[in-house]
């Protein structure tokens, strides 16, 4: 419970109102980190929750969530928009591929190149990387190569 708490607590730091929705919101996202979740998915499981819940408070509390990187909204081709869980990771960037809809995590490696280059070119530093790559994966450049 750890987690619930440390997100309830950053909530109030933020002057958000702890609601059951976002109570019943943020255990979803806690409970499932490695899922990137869709929007019938989550309204899903609030409805279930919550019945009478409606979509626009779903989604204000979703837009909330990612304004305190507690979450990252990524618009994966072919399946539409996802919600992945990215509190307490300083890095998340993710890698998407144009073609075949893969999604990957970029690494920390990565990271440290682009914070060098935001630092040099841009004397920009401490940043939290939250950032959507799209290009196309290997196995898919290889089809277009072939
Ligand atoms: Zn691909």
């Amino acid at each position: 419970m750890k987690k619930h708490k440390d997100l309830i607590a950053l909530l109030r730091h933020n002057q958000q109102r702890i609601t059951p929705a976002r109570r019943f919101l943020l255990q979803f996202f806690i409970d499932n980190p490695a899922k990137r979740l869709s929007l019938p998915e989550i309204q899903a499981h609030l409805q279930d929750k919550l019945p009478g819940i409606n979509r626009s408070s779903i989604y204000r509390n979703l837009e909330m969530l990612k304004q305190l990187s507690v979450i990252q909204e990524l618009g994966v081709p072919g399946q539409g928009k996802r919600y992945q869980f990215v509190f307490e990771q300083q890095v998340h960037h993710f890698i998407i591929c144009k073609a075949c809809g893969k999604v990957v995590k970029g690494n920390r490696n990565l990271f440290e190149k682009v914070e060098k280059a935001l630092k040099e070119i841009h004397d920009f530093q401490k940043a939290n990387l939250s950032v959507t790559f799209y290009g196309f994966c290997s196995k898919c450049q290889a089809v277009e190569a072939g």
